[in-house]
């Protein structure tokens, strides 16, 4: 087992595995090109170490050049939007083959092959060392594939994770810990802050209201609690950029975590998308959102007693009561669509007594 950054990984190919898989796709591509001088397009970072071992692998005439992409998650339909390192010039009439690392769910291949395709090539033909058949979109015919493995995340042999593990000789693969992350949906008052105190003992998750941390922010005066002060103090919702920022900070605070329940997070789509996004970029992703229902005149009797007891400002009057459930309804409760389309979204009924609602949340979560 190794670590890198915050995550374990166990072995999975040794490098006596992984040469052979090269060789392979060596052996296969020059029996097809071995009378020509086929150029290769090594696809960087990730493929450096790749294509340095299948050329070795490959005794005949050949060309090599590389191509570097960037990608930017949530700004563009297919995630890239930048080319780092150009293709080479006079392309025409020549056979290219491109050399990938990897090929999981197909989004670079696509930027890839747009790339190239007003270059008037021979030939174009795309060989990956590794394949995941379960994610691949199947967009493009894949023509030599040194290996297909299954869609676990994988570092070494030239792959990484956030840029570490790239020197690895043998191929490593994420050592999961079954994270439960759960996203606590309803209007204030519903009761997510209750039950997630219940939760958060019984599967041991970290919980994670943003409220909270801005009205802790608020009483020690710090930078973040000043800025949100006074969207806070009138019911409206804090801006996004700020409340996206917040959040990840809070994640990164707790690596060794075994699951996050969000509590108040994400409020609206923006927010649903970027806890997408980074959870993705640290292998991670929402497990379930459940959304705690109660009516209305209930939460409103609920907030005024709750604001009695605690002195919150915002739980004391009336009209930021209906004012944050305006907020609710016009940018939180479009989110459930959003979960709905990714089979996450459970519906609990949030009235109750505490225990009996908890029940309900263990049906759903023990299920997961
Ligand atoms: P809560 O304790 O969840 O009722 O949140 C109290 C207040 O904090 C809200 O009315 C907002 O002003 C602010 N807030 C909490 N979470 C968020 C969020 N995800 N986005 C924007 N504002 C938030």
């Amino acid at each position: 087992m190794i670590k890198l950054h915050d995550k374990r990984f166990k072995p999975f190919l040794s490098e006596e595995e992984i040469l052979s898989a090269v060789k392979k796709v060596a052996e296969e591509v020059a029996l097809d090109y071995k009378d020509q001088v086929p150029i290769f397009v090594g696809v960087l970072n990730g493929a450096f170490v790749f294509v340095s071992d299948f050329l070795k692998y490959y005794q005949h005439p050949c060309e090599v050049s590389f191509v570097k992409l960037s990608s930017y998650h949530g700004l563009t339909s297919t995630g890239i939007v930048e080319t780092l390192l150009d293709i080479p010039d006079n392309l025409e009439g020549r056979s290219v083959i491109i050399l990938e690392d990897i090929i999981d769910t197909g989004r670079t291949l696509k930027e890839l092959v747009h790339l190239f395709s007003n270059t008037n090539v021979k030939d174009f033909k795309i060989a990956t060392l590794f394949y995941k058949p379960e994610v691949y979109n199947g967009e493009y015919s894949i023509d030599y594939v040194g290996m297909e493995i299954p869609d676990k995340f994988i570092v070494g042999y030239g792959l990484d994770y956030n840029e570490l593990g790239r020197n690895l000789r043998e191929v490593y693969q994420l050592n999961q810990n079954h994270m439960i992350n759960l996203v606590l949906f309803g209007k204030p008052g519903a009761g997510k802050g209750t039950q997630a105190e219940f939760l958060k003992e019984k599967y041991n998750l970290k919980h994670i209201s943003t409220g909270d941390v801005f009205r802790y922010n608020i009483k020690n005066g710090t930078e973040l609690g000043k800025l949100a002060q006074s969207y806070m103090d009138k019911g409206d919702l804090v801006p996004d950029e700020l409340t996206i920022k917040m959040l990840q900070e809070e994640v990164e605070k707790n690596p060794d975590a075994s699951g996050f329940i969000f509590d108040g997070f994400p409020r609206t789509t923006a927010q649903s998308e970027a806890l997408d996004n980074f959870l993705e970029s640290k292998n991670m992703k929402i497990n379930a959102t459940i959304a705690l229902e109660a009516d209305d005149k209930v939460l409103v009797e609920r907030l005024l007693e709750r604001g009695k007891l605690s002195g919150r400002p915002d739980d004391q009057d009336k009209e930021k009561i209906e004012n944050r459930f305006e907020e609710y309804n016009q940018k939180t409760a479009p989110l459930r669509q959003y979960y709905e389309a990714q089979s996450k979204f459970h519906s609990v009924n949030g009235i109750g007594t505490i225990d009996e609602v908890t029940q309900r949340l263990k049906a759903v979560i023990d299920t997961l």
